[in-house]
């Protein structure tokens, strides 16, 4: 497999942090996904854009044991 961004073949299976925002919070779930190590483009398979999805379905539905890991802020200007 090939990068289709970089042309890289240098493609590794990598732990990663997903953020899926939900209303005004952010949870970060961990997968594993492909990722181009010369330009970080990820790449996704179906099993794991299907798992983001019915995770996010999970909690929105309040079905996701959550803790806090820090706090989201925003800068005022
Ligand atoms: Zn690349």
């Amino acid at each position: 497999m090939k990068c289709v961004i970089c042309k890289s073949s240098d493609i590794e299976k990598r732990q990663v942090e997903e953020e899926i925002r939900s209303g005004q919070d952010i949870v970060i779930v961990p997968v594993e996904v492909l990722v181009c190590l010369n330009c970080g483009e990820r790449y996704y398979d179906r099993r794991t854009m299907r798992f983001l999805e019915e995770t996010k379905t999970r909690i929105a539905n309040r079905q996701v044991k959550l803790s806090p890991v820090g706090k989201v802020l925003r800068a005022t200007a």
